[in-house]
């Protein structure tokens, strides 16, 4: 076809042209939950249908990953049902990357309502040269801010509304949701770890937000939370108010910020001090300051409950001995191997360890009465003089046991278990005695 001039373009000519460039163009009926695609070439040939279900086109066009194609958790395709109507001409800017492909394609999105906004045309333009992409600063700037964001929107909590959200992780456009703030937050809870529920509720409660942020004030916590892909992973929710001289503007932007690295590594460091604070250092098991815990904790139980619980008091026999021959290593040594045999008894029985002090342990025994605990120490006493402990080959313990009972205080059941424990030494050690 032959060039015109400039000057011979006409109104016709428009059309053809305009429909020539653009890459799709799609009818949209909401009321139906319909599309209809009028133009698909290059990429959207795959990415459109001839005719498909607009709650999927929505899905595809706002909740996807960043340079990913995986789809969105089903907890958060819920948002797509309340994206809203178009009552005006909207564009944004995404990134879409279609199934078995692993690059993305920047593309324009425009939304041209009609017939009184009831229906919609969705235009989308690939832009597939670099020029156009390094055009787009701003998703340069939000790619950063993506990958610490997860969402973050805002609310009005005497409108009841939530103005804007933002999931997609690469755009920070607006969209206008018809959700209600009180809506959002019964989908959201669905995303908190189920421990953390009930806190999130708490927290989100408008008479909370009201009676705690003043104008300006921001607040946050963490917790856990599934991501897009439906993982739980660690956030901090963050709360602020805006900043107003009006008593009964109460607007709020929400955030959650995905801090989940951070939080898995001080976490584990966490626990690891943690589980420092409550062992002995040299034979692994309890320190003197958790079994007394433990010790407490089961008398508390003890009085608000009938199942019984016993605790068994044991020292090594002559353990001075060891030490005047051997020397203080073989006597280590010797303590180690004892508490082995402990231990590894005892977590079959669901029973504590702990070292009281010295060449004395504690073991708590939990749905244990006298008679049974008094058994669990017999089995204890044998393995222990049938062991042979390196360098000093053999040694013997003395035990007490005790049953606690329902009006028991800790000095008293203590005092009965030590004199259990000295009746063992006085009847001619490596024995058993119940009190
Ligand atoms: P009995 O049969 O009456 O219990 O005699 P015993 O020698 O075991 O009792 P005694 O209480 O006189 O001695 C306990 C010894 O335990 C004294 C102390 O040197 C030793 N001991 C305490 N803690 C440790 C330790 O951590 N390592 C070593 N190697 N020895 C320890
Ligand atoms: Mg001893
Ligand atoms: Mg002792």
């Amino acid at each position: 076809m032959a060039k015109k001039s400039l000057y011979d373009y006409t109104f016709d000519d428009l059309s053809g042209l305009l429909l020539d460039n653009v890459d799709a163009v799609v009818i949209v009926d909401p009321a139906i939950d319909a599309y209809k695609s009028i133009i698909r070439k290059g990429m959207f040939e795959t990415f459109l249908k001839e005719s498909g279900i607009y709650h999927d086109l929505i899905l595809d066009l706002w909740f996807h990953f960043n340079d990913s194609n995986e789809k969105v958790a089903g907890d958060y395709q819920i948002f797509a049902d309340n994206t809203g109507v178009f009552k005006s001409k909207y564009s944004r800017r995404l990134k879409l990357v279609l199934e078995d492909e692993k690059i993305s394609h920047l593309v324009q999105l425009t939304v041209y309502p009609f017939e009184d906004a009831s229906k919609y045309i969705f235009v989308m333009d690939e832009f597939n040269d670099n020029e156009s992409l390094q055009e787009s600063l701003t998703t340069k700037k939000i790619n950063t801010i993506q990958n610490t964001y997860l969402f973050s929107m805002y609310i009005d909590l005497v409108a009841d509304t939530t103005s804007s959200i933002n999931v997609t992780e690469i755009s920070d456009d607006v969209v206008n949701y018809n959700l209600k703030y009180s809506d959002w937050r019964m989908m959201i809870v669905n995303m908190i770890w189920p421990e953390d529920q009930e806190q999130f509720l708490r927290r989100t409660d408008p008479e909370y937000l009201k009676k705690n942020f003043t104008p300006g004030r921001t607040s946050s916590y963490d917790c856990m939370m599934r991501n897009l892909e439906g993982k739980f992973i660690w956030v901090k929710l963050i709360f602020s108010r805006a900043q107003t001289y009006n008593d009964d503007d109460y607007r709020f932007v929400f955030m959650v910020q995905d801090i989940n690295d951070k939080s898995m590594e001080l976490m584990s460091t966490l626990q690891k001090y943690e589980e420092k604070a409550i062992k002995d250092p040299l034979t692994g098991v309890l320190n003197h300051g958790e079994i007394e815990t433990q010790l407490n904790n089961a008398l508390a139980r003890r009085q608000s409950s009938e199942d019984p619980i016993s605790i068994m008091m044991l020292d090594l026999d002559k353990f001075k001995e060891v030490n005047d021959n051997y020397g203080h290593a073989v006597g280590d040594t010797t303590l180690k191997h004892f508490a082995k045999i402990l231990m590894d008894i005892s977590v079959e029985e669901k029973a504590l360890v702990g070292r009281w002090g010295g060449e004395e342990f504690v073991i708590v025994c939990r749905d244990k009465n006298g008679d049974a605990a008094f058994e669990l120490a017999e089995r204890l006493r044998e393995k222990v003089a049938a062991y042979q402990f390196p360098d000093i080959y053999h040694i013997t313990c003395s035990i007490g046991v005790t049953e606690l009972a329902a009006g028991d205080d800790f000095k008293g059941a203590f005092d009965r278990l030590d004199k259990a424990m000295y009746a063992s030494k006085h009847n001619g050690r490596n024995k058993v005695t119940k009190l």
